[in-house]
């Protein structure tokens, strides 16, 4: 690259992870007309997946995106929210549609199609698939990135999009530690006629944790229970492990673990539970978004919004500087977003130890809680999420 200065659509930028927030960024990059370089871990998308909730903070940069209809056209709105015991016993249900009156609907999608919609966003020359970051190396405000295929190139700012177990991170600020949860999770399709179109259900029991959650392509199963970290998950004994660990619940849980019985354990997505929370998500040309930096627990079910506002306000501040002004620009994207993304953290494990509380007698207690927290309280809680800006 020549010593010139670069301005705008000149800028040579580098997205490392093209899922929800990398591909979200790089869609963003080039409508605005820069031709950023993406590149992807895996050789092709797909594979296993779970459902999302996207709220409209989310969703509307796809409208921005001009892809919203074709996100809306494989999305659900959530339109209820039930909430039952360990038992089975109906705590509460919630109207989640005077919310979206105010502020648009929240809408439901398994992820592989929501990463269909962003990919179409992106030109195929944008994007490297099978491809990673070897090493980086900042100097004179600029960063050499030498990559897995043997190729090296040099860039005005590198994007670290690249998840919870971030290379990027890693490289550029030491290893920093992930928040083990305490809980482990599993999710698979099960029959459709389970529950309505638009209604949401969940479970929330003694250490244990189950929804139900309708999207277009099926509808998905989410179970989480308590387990010490890096308890094994070996396949061929995770269908035993998913019976045992919710025997005795009620309501849709036999017929869940009935289904489970006719499934293949190599159809059953896995995951342990981390979040990771982390001071700086600069350093000089290098910026991290979406979970690379700020992973809430997915029981709060806002890390791919937050990934897509990240991307949103990130394009933004890169839209208007030039490459010896970056510094100030990252630092108006740390300073738009830091707030909001340590408010939704903070709230997001609270939410989850309440839901998974591990103890017959504090679940007993939260179990009350529910029964008497009011749909006029439901929608405080997300109103400060929907109504400020991002
Ligand atoms: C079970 C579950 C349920 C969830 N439910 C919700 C929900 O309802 N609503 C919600 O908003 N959020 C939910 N989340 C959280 C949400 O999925 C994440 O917050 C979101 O995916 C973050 O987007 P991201 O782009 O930062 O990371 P990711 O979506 O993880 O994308 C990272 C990408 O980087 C790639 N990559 C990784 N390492 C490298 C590398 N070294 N080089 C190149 N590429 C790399 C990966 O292959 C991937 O494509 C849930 C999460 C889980 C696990």
């Amino acid at each position: 690259m020549t010593d010139t200065v670069r301005y705008g659509t000149d800028l040579h930028i580098l997205v490392v992870g093209g899922g929800i927030a990398g591909l979200t960024c790089a869609g963003l990059l080039e409508q605005r007309g820069f031709s950023p370089d993406v590149v992807e871990k895996t050789d092709s998308y797909g594979g296993l997946g779970y459902a999302l909730g996207l709220w409209p903070a989310g969703s509307n940069i796809l409208k921005g995106l001009g892809t919203y209809e074709a996100f809306a056209s494989h999305a659900d709105p959530m339109n209820t929210y039930t909430l039952l015991s360990d038992s089975g016993n109906e705590l509460h249900s919630y109207d989640l549609r005077p919310l979206a009156d105010e502020y648009g609907e929240a809408q439901l999608i398994w992820r592989p199609r929501l990463i269909n919609v962003l990919r179409e966003t992106v030109s195929d020359e944008t994007i490297r698939m099978g491809t990673t970051v070897t090493d980086l190396h900042q100097h004179d405000d600029v960063v050499d990135v030498s990559f897995s295929d043997g190729t090296e190139d040099t860039y005005d700012v590198v994007v670290g999009a690249d998840g919870i177990h971030s290379a990027v991170r890693e490289m550029v600020f030491g290893e920093i530690s992930l928040n083990y949860a305490g809980m482990t999770s599993w999710a698979f399709w099960v029959d459709e006629a389970m529950v309505e179109r638009g209604v949401v259900k969940e479970h929330w029991g003694d250490g244990r944790f189950a929804g139900l959650y309708p999207t277009d392509d099926g509808l998905a199963c989410f179970l989480a229970v308590t387990a010490p970290e890096g308890t094994p998950d070996p396949l061929d004994e995770r269908k035993a492990r998913i019976q045992k660990s919710f025997e005795g619940m009620g309501e849709f849980i036999p017929e869940v673990l009935d289904e489970l019985e006719t499934k293949d354990a190599e159809d059953i997505w896995h995951d342990d539970f981390y979040d990771l929370r982390m001071d700086e998500w600069t350093n000089s040309r290098v910026v991290l978004i979406g979970d690379a930096g700020h992973a809430p627990l997915p029981t709060a079910g806002v890390g791919a919004s937050l990934a897509m506002e990240d991307a949103a306000v990130l394009t933004d501040e890169l839209a208007r500087t030039d490459s010896t002004r970056l510094d100030q620009a990252l630092d108006h994207y740390v300073a738009r977003r830091r707030k909001r993304v340590d408010e939704v953290q903070e709230k997001s494990r609270r939410l989850g130890t309440f839901a998974l509380f591990d103890h017959s007698l504090l679940t007993a207690v939260r179990d009350q809680v529910v029964k008497f927290y009011s749909q006029e309280r439901m929608e405080n809680y997300f109103r400060d999420f929907l109504s400020s800006e991002i």
